[in-house]
């Protein structure tokens, strides 16, 4: 076995997955609509598990660290401030940014989509001739299809952050995206490093302190080795042109500080204009996302340094739809998220379903929100215009969101346009019940006549009071949901007797 600075290296890992290992299903990516999604992974018992212990945990912890906040009300509603002022001097701030990294040394590229910012990332590479690289923290370039386009050119692209790494080691796909494996186990874990790792121990037990050594070994070698880094970025500050990463683990800073070349790939909505914006959601991160009081490992870099981490830093600012987000008064409140995970934690139906089933790089109530408006995704036909239904609007996610994103409100606006996206010229059967039920809710003498009328229905409720079939139109409620048996007296009833 070859070693490298005392550590043992593999070439098989390098030649595995440039030689076409297989990449993650990307048919997982767009492919299916949430139903269909939903429907694969309700029947995974044990991954349902694995989810409704961690949400639980994480919910906790962060319950905990919140209420030690007197203020956090005001945070928020600093960071909702912040973030619409930001939303709204957008150019201003994106070209503030340009200068600043200029002015320290960095190169500043701007994709207006996933081919354009895959084009640049690879003439990169190639000019660097790089035939692997690590990563940390980009979620963007997951939404860009990175990896998969570098694997085409036989550049491989490593993850470096733990969770993300078990992922990849599993070709399999993110399912959060603060805790990306959220849906393995510590046992499912140690198979995988069994499987994928060269020199593990055979007798590796599922400690994490094992298991974290395993990983460790694993990824000191491809730090040490690689010439280029591609990294993320959770906030950009406009006024010195600073680039920032929180992590919890260190292998960030690795890859932020060890190669000679760094490229960060971010989107244009990850941005404030000052210092004094970035403590607030220093404050609000890590206590949103992980129940941590502050991040372990703040880094932030302002161009290049001589003799102080990477020669040459290129800057990627990534549109990709944002712009046509940022066009909608009410679907923008999606570019204000920080990516902290909390509404998927709190989420009952991310809670049952998990990541997978949401087909999407961004999952869970924000991705319900963000996936659809940055594909322009609202034909009925398009998998991912099935998102916004993917909610039962019960408001959680609004009220654990650190910056106040109403996405309820933008679930509502989002299934309105897929509706009038997919209105025929001959009203359907929904149109003609809606207009109806409109008309009668409309008027206070139709609607005490329904009830009324209602009553007759009663019986069909047999003894539990449920009537689970009624025929068209109200079929395609029950086709779904019961309805409850009408009451033996109304509401209106009983008030004029009180009077
Ligand atoms: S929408 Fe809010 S709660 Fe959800 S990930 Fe974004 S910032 Fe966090």
């Amino acid at each position: 076995m070859m070693t490298f600075l005392g550590m043992p290296f593999s070439s098989k890992r390098h030649a595995q997955w440039v030689n076409g290992d297989p990449l993650p299903d990307d048919t997982l990516r767009w492919g299916a609509k949430f139903p269909t999604g939903a429907k694969t992974t309700l029947r995974d018992t044990q991954l349902r598990r694995n989810l409704r212990h961690a949400t639980g945990a994480i919910r906790n912890k962060r319950n905990i660290r919140v209420s030690e906040m007197p203020d956090w009300e005001d945070l928020r509603t600093s960071a909702s401030q912040i973030k619409h002022y930001t939303m709204s001097h957008l150019p201003q701030l994106l070209r503030q940014m340009e200068e600043n990294v200029t002015k320290h040394g960095g190169i500043v590229h701007w994709a207006k989509d996933k081919a354009e910012a895959n084009a640049i990332i690879l003439r990169l590479l190639q000019e660097k001739q790089a035939r692997e690289v690590v990563k940390i923290k980009s979620m963007a370039t997951q939404e860009i299809n990175m990896n998969e386009e570098l694997a085409k050119h036989g550049i491989k692209a490593w993850e470096t952050d733990l969770a993300e790494m078990i992922v990849q080691l599993g070709h399999d796909m993110p399912s959060h995206i603060v805790v990306p494996a959220i849906h393995r186990n510590r046992a499912e874990i140690r198979e995988i490093f069994k499987r994928e790792m060269e020199n593990i121990p055979a007798d590796i037990s599922t400690e994490p302190r094992e298991l974290a050594e395993a990983a460790r070994r694993h990824l000191r070698e491809l730090f040490l080795s690689s010439k280029v880094a591609i990294s993320g970025s959770n906030m950009m500050i406009a006024e010195t042109g600073t680039v920032t990463i929180v992590e919890s683990e260190g292998n960030g800073r690795m890859c932020l500080t060890l190669p000679e070349t760094l490229i960060s790939v971010v989107g244009i909505e990850k941005i404030v204009p000052s210092f004094r914006d970035y403590e607030v959601f220093l404050q609000l991160l890590p206590r949103s996302a992980t129940g941590e009081r502050m991040n372990p490992y703040t880094s932030m870099w302002t161009g290049v340094r001589e003799g102080d981490g990477p020669k040459e830093f290129h800057l990627i600012l990534l549109d990709n739809g944002r712009s046509k987000v940022l066009a909608d008064s009410v679907g923008r409140q999606a570019l204000h998220c920080i990516r902290c995970g909390a509404c998927m934690n709190v989420c009952p139906v991310y809670e049952h379903v998990g990541g997978h089933a949401y087909n999407s790089i961004y999952p869970g109530p924000i991705g319900a929100v963000l996936t659809p408006q940055l594909l322009g995704s609202f034909d009925h036909h398009d998998p991912a215009s099935s998102l916004p239904y993917a909610s039962s609007l019960c408001g959680a996610c609004f009220e654990a969101c650190p910056v106040k994103i109403d996405i309820p409100s933008a679930l509502v606006h989002l299934r309105h346009k897929v509706t009038e996206k997919n209105r025929g010229p001959v009203p359907s059967g929904w149109d003609i019940s809606m207009k109806a039920s409109s008309v009668v809710m409309g008027s206070g003498k139709l609607f005490g006549a329904a009830a009324r009328a209602a009553k007759l229905g009663r019986p069909l409720g047999g003894k539990d009071r449920r009537i689970t079939m009624l025929p068209w139109p109200v079929s395609v409620w029950t086709r779904n949901k019961d309805v409850p048996a009408p009451p033996a007296k109304s509401f209106r009833e009983t008030f004029e007797e009180e009077k």
